[in-house]
């Protein structure tokens, strides 16, 4: 297999250097990645200033861009080759629920299957303490033996989340539905020591609505998620109430 493997955590992350380690036993594996963190820069194409790539040893590339630049120019320009598969990840962070929507990690996953290659994001749902990178690790490698054999469904990726537990605790994968995040005030006030006010979005908790089947339900339960995600937004249900607005 030829595998391009990025993240938003940045190069140097311990996620994204387990996963290219891992994958390597699948064949060759070239890392295309952003040269510092760029969590929740979303789905983000850099078009105003240039872009700088580093070579930094053989089959490893820094760019100052976001993870789809690095999805771009890895296949357009740094790859001799066209991946049979792009895996972004291990983020240190779930992915779960509307908040892919914010994710450099899926982004990446999602650019890839703009170019019709397969492509996959993984992450780990961290409890801040275990980083077990490891686990995430060894099941991406058996994924993308998987996806290689029996490739996705058109129009297809993957956004999968590993809850952060020892290996032995880890349940079985479940196919899952992308949850919802509970919208509680979450925007901290301060003031500066020149007396104006700045904020701060987040507190970082996880508060997810428990929905049977979901994402989150399934980590929460020390099972692997595996979301299969497409591009068309599209709410088909709606269109028969808007067709009775009267827009004419
Ligand atoms: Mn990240």
């Amino acid at each position: 297999m030829k595998i391009l493997v990025t993240n938003d955590d940045g190069v140097h992350a311990p996620g994204i250097v387990a996963l290219a380690e891992a994958l390597r036993q699948l064949g060759e594996v070239v890392v295309v990645a952003p040269d510092r963190e760029r969590s929740a820069v979303g789905h983000a194409l850099t078009l105003h200033h240039p872009l700088r790539v580093f070579d930094l040893h053989p089959g490893v590339f820094a760019i100052d861009g976001t993870p789809t630049d690095c999805v771009n120019l890895g296949i357009h320009t740094l790859l001799s080759f066209k991946p049979d598969l792009v895996v972004s990840g291990i983020n240190r962070g779930g992915n779960l629920g509307d908040d892919v929507t914010y994710s450099g990690t899926v982004s990446a996953a999602m650019e890839a299957t703009l170019m019709g290659i397969p492509a996959f994001a993984i992450s780990l749902v961290t409890a801040g303490n275990g980083d077990n990178f490891t686990a995430a690790a060894a099941f991406a490698v058996k994924l993308a033996g998987v996806i290689n054999a029996r490739g996705l469904p058109a129009d297809t990726f993957l956004n999968v989340n590993v809850p952060d537990i020892p290996t032995d605790q880890l349940l079985s994968p479940l196919i899952t539905s992308q949850g919802k995040r509970r919208y509680e005030g979450s925007i901290v006030e301060k003031v500066d020591p020149r007396g104006r006010s700045y904020y701060w979005i987040g507190n970082g908790e996880q508060k997810f609505q428990n929905i049977v089947g979901s994402d989150y339900h399934a980590v929460s339960h020390n099972h692997i998620s595996i979301t299969p995600l497409h591009l068309d937004l599209t709410n088909y249900t709606s269109f028969s109430a808007l067709q009775n607005w009267n827009l004419s």
